[in-house]
């Protein structure tokens, strides 16, 4: 397997601690050493000195991992666990890829092609308000038809956001910012694009959110899709090369770490933010206030927020804006409620299982609202309530501030 000298080097500081094992999500959920990260890193360095071939049972206990990064905060070593990971599905993939099952593909044309998104979640609102739906669901059919998992994770869909590129301040004019949208903020989660701008507008900034801008480039690359992660990273390059922009801000946590490639990939020198990072360095005009709000949030911190981006404190910081709010982090923030991104389709039992802590903890807590910056983790969640009979809203940080303006 061609695996690059820098690699192999980053993969021979790993001292065999042991100290990440309890702190990684699926050795804990299965006690077996190939899921663990030492492990995992024992078995990418078979595979370059070729003394292991690339087998199911092989390629399956690295595929396990959620690139959750929780293994690369705790190393004493600072081993770039997420590197070796990332490059090794890639070398995997140009080596062996695997026909894609009947879901990977329908998920590879949602994030990939623009229009047909979009096309489909016209196609989406009409099938959730006609009752289709509901004679779907309690026809049958979805499971033969292998949509049942997916059709449980889908949420009500928002309205569509306009295709309008510019949206002026309200107010005097503080600066201008660029808004990623990806492919969740153009179909699953409109709902916080359209609080995005609506708070950031209020707050004094022009928003610009070119029609040609496309999916991040993580799921891809998750799967060791470099050639098509990289295409999807050209895309948004073009797309917001013309804009001059203070910051290009991102809604999706998840987002983070291959948007900001783009910052290192030279974007003018335009800094790429976190929403809640950004909301969180800027001044406040006075005028904005506020309503209080007398209920109870729980909020849920994503791997990438708070391994990733390192920016855990940001949305109790934010929320605390609000008058009368009750925030309640929800314990064992640390770890992973198993979304990752595809995971939660492509590992349905381990994601699941995952998710059991975060909804034990919600029962407990039985908060009004919980929030999470992750649209791949509000979706499992979110369907992991409705499955347990939970009524707990899930939205993401910004809405909730929207709401109160
Ligand atoms: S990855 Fe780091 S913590 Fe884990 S076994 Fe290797 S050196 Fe130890
Ligand atoms: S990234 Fe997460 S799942 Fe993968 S080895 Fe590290 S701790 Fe385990």
């Amino acid at each position: 397997m061609k695996i690059s000298s820098f690699i192999q080097k980053e993969a021979d500081r790993c001292v065999k601690c042991g100290l990440c094992l309890p702190h990684c999500p699926t050795y804990q959920q299965l006690s077996d050493e190939g899921d663990s990260p030492r492990g995992r890193i024992a078995l990418m360095q078979g595979l370059m000195q070729q003394k292991l071939l690339p087998d199911e049972k092989v390629q399956t206990h690295l595929d396990r991992c959620l690139l959750c990064h929780a293994c690369e905060a705790m190393c004493p070593s600072e081993v770039k666990y997420g590197e070796l990971i990332k490059e090794t599905r890639a070398a995997l993939h140009s080596e062996t890829a695997a026909p894609a099952g009947r879901v990977a593909e329908m998920m590879q044309r949602f994030v990939t092609e623009r229009d047909h998104r979009r096309h489909l979640s016209r196609l989406l609102r009409v099938y959730q308000s006609s009752g289709l739906g509901w004679l779907a669901r309690h026809s049958g059919l979805l499971r033969p038809l292998g949509l049942a998992r997916i059709e449980g994770i889908v949420p009500k869909l928002g309205a569509a956001l306009p295709t309008q590129d510019d949206y002026p301040p309200i107010g005097e004019q503080k600066g201008d910012v660029g808004l990623f949208v990806g492919c969740m903020g153009d179909s699953l989660d409109t709902t916080t694009m359209h609080a995005a701008i609506q708070l950031l507008t209020h707050l004094g900034y022009a928003v610009h959110l070119p029609q040609d801008q496309n999916c991040c480039g993580a799921l891809p690359l998750h799967r060791g899709d470099l050639k098509q992660a990289e295409a999807l990273a050209n895309e948004n390059r073009t797309a917001f090369s013309d804009l001059k922009i203070d910051a290009l801000i991102y809604c999706a946590s998840g987002c983070g770490s291959t948007l900001q490639k783009l910052e290192q990939a030279g974007s003018n020198g335009t800094p790429v933010l976190e929403i809640g990072q950004f909301l969180a360095q800027i001044e406040w005009p006075e005028a904005v206030k506020l309503r209080p709000l007398d209920k109870r949030i729980a909020i849920h911190l994503p791997c990438s927020l708070s391994h990733l981006l390192h920016q855990g404190a940001a949305p109790e910081a934010l929320l605390s804006k609000i008058p009368g709010v009750k925030l309640i982090p929800l314990p064992e923030n640390q770890n992973c409620c198993g979304g990752a991104g595809d995971y939660m389709m492509r590992h349905p039992a381990l994601a699941d299982s995952l998710r059991e802590g975060k909804l034990r903890q919600l029962d407990i807590i039985r908060p009004d609202i919980l929030v999470s910056s992750n649209i791949g983790c509000a979706l499992h969640i979110a369907a992991g309530l409705r499955d347990a009979g939970l009524k707990i809203e899930v939205i993401h940080p910004v809405t909730l501030l929207a709401r109160q303006i």
